[in-house]
């Protein structure tokens, strides 16, 4: 049976509607007035209880939740995540692989392939965000130093349907004929992160092609007047670029700042979340490295931000707490711009007639009400 979703707010790519019903099976089939289904009994409604209703969270940067991690390498692990994860209403994601060896990141990319052809009863699994090995151990964050290579591009063909996004160091050796070969040979994504290049170094490699910043300010060369650094480079071209807006990883008081830079356009929020996210603060794993997770923050030994434990609901939260935009301008920072950086916005992330059935209903803090996922129900708060 067709479902129907009435008495919400709407909020469409460009405006927000009020009155109107929401008709969907796997894809949304149209959007009528509210005294039009009034009576009909082929649909099955859900009443959104004046709440917002936007187009469901993509989270194209996050490598666990839920006690599990994308580089456990196991199906039932990545299901677990996926089931896992509408909670915060998020409908589809990349499942992340660290710098590990390169064994241990093929099974991983194995697994992805095959839970994206098996399905998964939670949010959809769009592909892999390979974040790492190519990158500058200088910058290694989080990563571990050990299985850094050279950019190898025997791996990414023999995964090319699988992976969707890849963060390298523009400046190390080998990335150069890299960048040029997947951008010929491919339709990935590539991302600058883990870097140590100059601002000079991050505008070359944009007008190679890479299109796209990972976690914007952490693992890269800061901001500083006369090194703009990479930084430097994705504020000024017109790259996206991810926020990990825990309030943690980059300072709350520049969110404003980078929105006004970078505009609405531009900016994505992830998660970077890891296996922690979702459970009790403990000592937990991350890429093969123990993690200590307190007081909200995820930390190597050293003390080293290793990823997050936050929830994309909560970081959407943040960024409307601390810029005073209204969420409902702020929601395609979740949902449109990341479908955009993968080149699928005519399937997913925003609501529109013939686009995926993925919905995500929340109230005015953020807490989600239900999320749907090509027309099913994959989370409702009781
Ligand atoms: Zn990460």
């Amino acid at each position: 049976m067709k479902k129907c979703l009435y008495n919400g707010k709407l909020i469409l790519e460009d405006r927000v509607l009020e009155g109107k019903a929401l008709i969907f099976s796997e894809t949304i089939e149209a959007i009528v007035d509210e005294i039009e289904i009034q009576g009909r009994t082929d649909l099955e409604k859900i009443d959104a209880r004046g709440s917002y209703v936007s187009s469901g969270f993509i989270d194209i940067h996050i490598h666990g939740y839920a006690g599990h991690d994308v580089m456990e390498g196991q199906v039932e692990k990545l299901k677990i995540i996926s089931e896992s994860i509408p909670a915060n209403g998020v409908t589809s994601f990349l499942a992340t692989t660290m710098t590990m060896d390169i064994k241990d990141i093929k099974q991983a990319l194995q697994v992805v392939r095959q839970v994206r052809s098996e399905g998964s009863l939670g949010a959809e699994v769009l592909g892999a965000h390979m974040e790492g090995p190519f990158i500058n151990p200088a910058y290694k964050g989080a990563q571990n130093k050990k299985y850094i290579i050279s950019p190898n591009m025997d791996l990414v063909k023999e995964f090319q349907d699988v992976i969707r996004l890849i963060t390298i160091a523009p400046e190390i050796e080998g990335a150069k004929e890299f960048i040029q070969e997947v951008k010929e040979r491919t339709d990935i994504v590539l991302s600058m992160g883990h870097t140590n290049a100059t601002f000079e170094e991050a505008v070359e490699a944009v007008q190679q092609g890479i299109s796209h910043t990972t976690h914007l300010f952490n693992a890269m060369t800061g901001l500083h007047h006369r090194k703009p650094g990479v930084v430097g480079a994705a504020l000024s071209t017109d790259v996206t670029c991810e926020l990990i807006a825990d309030t943690i990883h980059v300072h709350k008081g520049l969110y404003p700042f980078l929105l006004k830079v970078k505009g609405l356009d531009k900016m994505i929020l992830v998660t970077d979340c890891m296996a922690a996210g979702g459970m009790e603060e403990g000592k937990y794993e991350l890429g093969g490295q123990p993690v200590f997770v307190k007081d909200g923050q995820a930390k190597l030994e050293d003390g080293t931000l290793a990823g997050s434990v936050l929830k994309l609901n909560e970081g959407l939260k943040n960024i409307h707490t601390y810029t005073g935009m209204d969420l409902e301008a702020l929601v395609r920072l979740a949902s449109y711009n990341p479908a955009t950086v993968l080149g699928i916005q005519d399937k997913k992330g925003s609501l529109a007639v013939g686009k995926d059935a993925d919905i995500t209903i929340f109230d005015e803090n953020v807490t989600i009400y239900m999320t749907i996922g090509k027309g099913k129900v994959l989370y409702e708060k009781h």
